[in-house]
Formats: C-alpha cells, sequence, structure tokens
C-alpha cells in the first residue's frame, strides 16, 4: 500500500515520543481493510505500508519499537522538509484539490510546486524499488501520487499496480486549466497502473474522456490500450467497515457517551455533523441553511442544538485559516444573535473525535447534516447509517458528495440551496420513525453489501484479471516451431477458413484510398488459395461493395463489405445484412463536414452504413486533437440515433451500432466446422476477429504491425502476411 501519509505520525515536541494515530477517510479505510488478518492472507504473504511519516529518519528509528502492532510492516519515506512544503502544501493543496473539487479560482500553478510534486514522488520510487520485486502488487493511493505508476512502471516494467484516486476526478474542462506538460504527466502517470479506481462512474468517465483528448486514446468497455497494455479504469465506491460501527452500538464506551450526551441535551432536536477544515466541505453553507431554519421555525428555537464538529486539517493554508476564521465568526453570530442566557443552537468544537466519541454522535443525533459542496465519496455519511443499529435517524447527504450516488436514500439537498436545507431540516425533524427505519435499513443493507473488504477483494480481484488479460495481449512475433506447426496443421486440415482484412494487411495504405488497388500478384495468389475445395476464403473489409466487387467479384472468393453490412458469398450475388438506415447521415454529415473545414488536407468519405473522417494526411498533432473533439461531439449527438463512433486507424468512423465484425465471424463459424483457420488484420475492429477466435486451438491470427493484440502473433508488414499466404499456398500445391 502506498499512500501520501502513513498511518501513523511521530511527535517529538515533548521531551517523549508520542505516536499520533493520523486519520481521513483514506486512512480509516485502508486501515480497517488491513486490520483484518485475512486481508493479508487472501491477497498477499506479507505487505508493506509505505509513506511520509513526518519525522527525521533518526526520530523514526528511535520511534520504530513503539509503533502499534499491525499486519504490516512500515515503509517510511523521508522526504526534504522544503521539498515536502511544496510538494503537499503546494502542488497537492494548492493545485489538484481545488481544481479537481471545482474550485478553480482557488488553483495557484506554481512550476517550483510542480517540480517538488514530481521529486517527491521520485523519493517514493526510490523506496519502493529499494523493496519490491517483479512479482508484487502495488496498490497506490490518491492525488498525491499520480504521476508514481509510470515511475515504477518504468523501473520495473510487468510489475502489477493498482491505483485508486479517493477525491474526484473532474470534467475534462477542468484538467485543461492546468499547463499541457502537467496534464502529460497526471494522465500519463495514471496510465501506468493496470487498474484505476474511481469512487462514481462519472469520476470515471471524467478520466476517459481526459485520455481520449489529451492522448487521442480511446476506450472499449472502459479497457485502454495504452503503450502495448490494455489498462482497465472503473468505479469501486469506497465504503466502511460495517460491522465495526454496527456493534459499536453496544459499546460501553460509546453508550457512555450516548447517556451523557443524552441527559445534557434532553428533550432537545440533536443535529451533527464532523468534517475536516475545509472549504470543500460546505460547513458555512451548511451554517446559513441553519440560521435560516431557525429564522423561519421560531417554534424550535431551545428545542433543537446543532454539534458543530470541525476537524483541524490544512490550518497552515491560508484558504483553511481563512474558513476556520469564517466558520468561528459565523458561529458566534448565531449564537449570539439567536441563542440566549438558556440556550445556545450550534456547540461548535474545533478538534478532532476518538472512535468511540464519534459513534456516540452518530448513535445519539435526530440528524446527520452533511453537506460538503464536492466530496469524493465522504464516509462520516456511511458510518452514521452503519451506527444506527436502531434503525432512526435521518442523513440529509449533498448530492454532490459521491457517496449520494449509493445512499439513495438520505434526504438529497443542493449545498448551494440554502432554501431547499432549511426545509428539509424540517422535514427531518417530521419524519416519523417507520420512514426513518426503511431508510436507514435499505442504505445499511447496501453498505453492508459493499463494505470495505468487498471494496479491496473486488479491486484487487479486478486487479489480477486485467493482468491475465494483458498476458494474452501483448506483442508476439512467431518464432520457427510455432511457424512449423502451423504449416502442418495446415497441411493435415481437411476445412480451411480465411479471414482476410485488406487496407493495412494485404496492401499498404496510401495517401489517397483509391491508390490502394490489389496488383496482379495478389489477385492471383488470392485466386489461388480461393479455388481450393477445401478452403473458404473471405475478405473483410471496411470499404464499400462497389469498390469491392469491382476489384475482386471476378475471383471465387467471398466478399463482406463494410465490416459486415453486405455479403457477396463466391457464385452470388450481392446481399444487404443490415437494412439501410439513411436518417441520420445529412446531420452527422454536418458534424463531419466542419471538421474537413477544420483540420486541412482531411476528407469524408460517405458509404451505405456509414461515413468515415479520414485524417492520414493531416498534420499528426492537430489531427489527434480534432478527432478527440470530434468524437465527443459525435458520441454526444449520435447516442440516442443507434450509431456507434470508433477511432481506427488514421479515421473517425460513424456506423449503424449494429455492425461489427464479431458478429460476421460468429456467423461464418456457425455455418461450418473449420480444421484450420487464419485471420489477419491491422485494425482496431480485427481484435474482436481474434478475440472470437482467442479459445480456438485451430485459428491461427495475426496482427500487421508492432501494436500488442489479442492475435497470437504479430507479422510487421503487409508484405509478410503475401509471403505466409505464399508458403501456405506452396504447401496446398505440394499436396494436391
Ligand atoms: N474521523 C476520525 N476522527 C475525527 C473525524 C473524522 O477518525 O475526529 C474519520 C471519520 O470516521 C471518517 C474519516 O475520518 O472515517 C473522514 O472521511 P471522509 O470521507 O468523510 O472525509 P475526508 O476527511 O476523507 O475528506
Amino acid at each position: 500500500m502506498v499512500s501520501n501519509h502513513l498511518p501513523v505520525a511521530i511527535d517529538s515536541s515533548g521531551s517523549d515520543l508520542r505516536i499520533i494515530t493520523t486519520s481521513g477517510g483514506l486512512i480509516t479505510a485502508i486501515n480497517s481493510f488491513l486490520r483484518r488478518n485475512k486481508s493479508i492472507t487472501d491477497h498477499f504473504s506479507h505487505s508493506y505500508w509505505v509513506g511520509v511519516p513526518e519525522c527525521s529518519p533518526a526520530t523514526w528509528s528511535k520511534a520504530e519499537s513503539l509503533l502499534p502492532a499491525a499486519t504490516f510492516e512500515y515503509l517510511p519515506v523521508f522526504i526534504n522538509k522544503n521539498i515536502f512544503e511544496k510538494y503537499y502544501d503546494g502542488f497537492c493543496n494548492t493545485a489538484i484539490w481545488p481544481l479537481f473539487h471545482y474550485f478553480p479560482s482557488f488553483a495557484e500553478f506554481n512550476e517550483a510546486d510542480f517540480d517538488n510534486y514530481l521529486k517527491a514522488n521520485q523519493s517514493f520510487l526510490d523506496v519502493i524499488i529499494n523493496n519490491a520485486r517483479q512479482d508484487d502488487i502495488i496498490w497506490i493511493h490518491d492525488y498525491h501520487l499520480l504521476p508514481l505508476a509510470e515511475l515504477i512502471r518504468r523501473e520495473i516494467p510487468r510489475i502489477t499496480i493498482g491505483f485508486f484516486l479517493h477525491i474526484p476526478f473532474p470534467t475534462f474542462e477542468m484538467l485543461r486549466l492546468m499547463p499541457h506538460e502537467w496534464q502529460q504527466r497526471i494522465i500519463k502517470g495514471m496510465l501506468g497502473a493496470d487498474l484505476i479506481g474511481f469512487q462514481t462512474i462519472d469520476y470515471t468517465s471524467h478520466f476517459l474522456e481526459s485520455v481520449r483528448m489529451f492522448l487521442g486514446i480511446d476506450h472499449e468497455m472502459n479497457i485502454i490500450r495504452y503503450d502495448d497494455r490494455l489498462i482497465k479504469a472503473d468505479v469501486f465506491p469506497i465504503s466502511i467497515d460495517f460491522d465495526r460501527f454496527n456493534k459499536a452500538y453496544d459499546d460501553p464506551n460509546g453508550q457512555r457517551i450516548k447517556k451523557m450526551l443524552k441527559e445534557k441535551f434532553s428533550g432537545m432536536k440533536v443535529i451533527f455533523s464532523v468534517d475536516r477544515l475545509d472549504y470543500t466541505k460546505g460547513v458555512k453553507n451548511r451554517l446559513d441553511a441553519y440560521e435560516l431554519f431557525l429564522s423561519r421555525h421560531r417554534e424550535f428555537h431551545e428545542q433543537v442544538v446543532f454539534i458543530l464538529v470541525v476537524v483541524p486539517s490544512r490550518h497552515t493554508l491560508p484558504k483553511y485559516a481563512e474558513r476556520k476564521k469564517i466558520i468561528n465568526e459565523l458561529v458566534g453570530r448565531i449564537n449570539s444573535q439567536t441563542g440566549n442566557v438558556r440556550w445556545q443552537p450550534i456547540v461548535h468544537q474545533y478538534t478532532s473525535l476518538s472512535f468511540e466519541e464519534m459513534v456516540g454522535f452518530y448513535v445519539t443525533c435526530d440528524v446527520a447534516l452533511i453537506t460538503p459542496l464536492r466530496d469524493g465519496m465522504n464516509l462520516v455519511a456511511k458510518e452514521f447509517v452503519a451506527s444506527r443499529q436502531d434503525k432512526k435517524g435521518v442523513l440529509i447527504l449533498s448530492e454532490l458528495a459521491g457517496a449520494a450516488r449509493e445512499l439513495t436514500d438520505a434526504l438529497t439537498i443542493n449545498p448551494n440551496d440554502t432554501k431547499e436545507l432549511a426545509e428539509k431540516i424540517s422535514e427531518a425533524f417530521s419524519m416519523n420513525v417507520e420512514e426513518q427505519h426503511r431508510r436507514i435499513e435499505t442504505m445499511q443493507a447496501r453498505i453492508k453489501q459493499y463494505d470495505i473488504f468487498t471494496w479491496a477483494d473486488d479491486f484487487l480481484a479486478q486487479l489480477k484479471n486485467i493482468k491475465k488479460k494483458q498476458q494474452e495481449f501483448q506483442v508476439k512475433f512467431m518464432d520457427d516451431v510455432s511457424r512449423m506447426t502451423m504449416l502442418e496443421h495446415y497441411r493435415k486440415a481437411r476445412t480451411r477458413l480465411f479471414l482476410l482484412d485488406y487496407d493495412g494487411t494485404l496492401v499498404n495504405y496510401f495517401p489517397s484510398p483509391l491508390n490502394a488497388r490489389p496488383g496482379h500478384a495478389l489477385l492471383e495468389l488470392l485466386g489461388d488459395i480461393a479455388s481450393q475445395s477445401q478452403n473458404d476464403l473471405f475478405i473483410i473489409s471496411g470499404r464499400d461493395r462497389n469498390i469491392l466487387e469491382k476489384w475482386f467479384g471476378q475471383l471465387p472468393l467471398n466478399i463482406i463489405a463494410e465490416h459486415g453490412a453486405s455479403l457477396k458469398l463466391c457464385g452470388t450475388e450481392w446481399r444487404d445484412l443490415l437494412i439501410e438506415k439513411r436518417d441520420w447521415k445529412a446531420d452527422i454529415k454536418k458534424i463531419m463536414d466542419s471538421y474537413v473545414k477544420r483540420c486541412a488536407n482531411t476528407s469524408l468519405e460517405e458509404k451505405r452504413f456509414s461515413i468515415l473522417w479520414h485524417f492520414r494526411n493531416a498534420n499528426a498533432q492537430q489531427a489527434k486533437l480534432r478527432a478527440s473533439e470530434l468524437i465527443m461531439e459525435l458520441n454526444q449527438f449520435g447516442h440516442n440515433l443507434g450509431l456507434q463512433v470508433i477511432l481506427g486507424n488514421k479515421i473517425v468512423e460513424v456506423k449503424n451500432k449494429e455492425i461489427s465484425k464479431e458478429q460476421t465471424v460468429r456467423n461464418i463459424l456457425s455455418k461450418r466446422q473449420y480444421d484450420f483457420i487464419l485471420a489477419a488484420g491491422d485494425d482496431v475492429n480485427d481484435e474482436e476477429v481474434f478475440r472470437v477466435l482467442a479459445g480456438n486451438e485451430n485459428a491461427f491470427t495475426f496482427k500487421i504491425g508492432g501494436d500488442a493484440s489479442f492475435a497470437k502473433y504479430n507479422l510487421h508488414t503487409p508484405q509478410m502476411v503475401l509471403s505466409t499466404l505464399h508458403t501456405l499456398n506452396h504447401i496446398m500445391a505440394y499436396t494436391k
């Protein structure tokens, strides 16, 4: 486990060293997972927690014997104080934190902070490479360490790395406010991982979109192909140790605190909130709404108390010190203007709480008021719900917290809507016990079902999964033994199938697609192979049927046009496999036309079932950016039109959703049993074919070019495809 902070810090200010346990959502979550012995035995033979202890190496050595017993070993990262300040206070908390929480005006972009952010990540790397081996699993946490996965990958290329972002991942529009180099380092840094986890589906889509916009790389079902690896981005909403909170209800310490609070606030309604001091937590908005509630509902005067706990955090940063002042002033004003000698409407504490105190407050209050302006998840909301073994109490929750996606039975509010929030407090007070019971029960079921252990097990299982997929997806050139095996297999086979893509597979790409016509030698070779009675040969091309008919119509082979939209079986007429729909074309063409104007040397090609934007001859940099923009625009527009938008080899293609090479190949395979199959292709959609044939031991699949692929083998160029076909054709002649 790698996180910025270790779960302990050493206080050396007094005469004796003091071990402080650090708090916050991330630490609580990982600690809960690691506290369980089973977590370790199920997944690892040994585990480490890598992080900063915020003390000198000498102090750490002295403190080591005092550290609490743990299921893991501590691996401290010592970072020079100057670097740490610029990294942590600077880049992490004055650039990324505000930007990722949609406070762009609070963000400061300082070159020195970014340099030190990279330096600090390098210090983490040094500790990791001194301790990690190739078959280890590294799980990196949070925004402090966005570049780390890439740094590790460079040193230990085959290692397994998971990355989880605990805070929101914002829209592309936020990210693009950063200097270009930083955007690239962040996105490429994250892509060093094999699995990238987010709290919600929105954050995941924002990330995938940024990958497309910045790097021009699309994803397929959340899987990105980058740097010859498959990388998955997915949703893992972080959770809590449900049982620990639920059982704490009966804990004698918690009960004592509960009794004390009940006596103190006897007969009153209690609202409770606890957050770190942070402008994202919406404390000011909450107080404004509470003040409005008190002014509108005088019947609650002297009947209600709001226990507002703010936990000290990052107080050395100006924005945080300012927040503390705002909260203090507001609390003071409300208490003095609305309260009286008998009644203090707000009890405010600026302190951290122990577990027992937290649970004591959770189980005593009538309403938990959780109103962040943005929050990756918010564990306090889940903890409150889990603690209520009595199934009483009402959760008021901001719709801008990740937790709102799961806790749909909370009373959700928009934290900027003061009136709505004030009225929800009143609604919460009037909610009957049965309704409270029903809502808490439903939310508890969800938290119990996906608790912190399921979260971590799920993440680690998916990480192993994607690693396995990666091994299937690699660059593999054919060696002599495999070549001989293939030839032997071919010789013995009684039924043989050839599935051949055309452009980039049988011929090279040309600046103008019409110049890529087949030469005499190729036609002769294909004709020879196809005329053997054991052989079925299919050209499966994205081209339209007119040109394919012109080039191959006279040969005894099968032709599939537009990736499966039309088919001509040998000796028969063309027939459409889909009904041609034209209604979408005019609008889509208009959009694509504007990109032809905006990007020189690009062109449109209209086919019966699709429209393509070709950018092979354009300036690569500019075309990449325009392609990303076009895809985004088309996706928005074409969403409900039953269309798919594909980024292919220097093309963006829009076509009917039903068209797929996968289906086409499945249909061919269902018609006849083949003892030998050869499939070759160079483009993204050929991967569909390779995947269909992946488990088939009679199939020899070839990816043309040096990219990683689901094909069994790579061949460098179309010339090598032709040479392979020639060799097979020779065997055929020999065995005739
Ligand atoms: N917490 C704590 N002591 C405190 C206050 C909070 O241990 O005095 C814990 C709380 O139980 C929760 C975490 O800190 O597990 C806060 O997580 P959350 O996701 O709500 O917010 P974050 O601090 O991560 O922004």
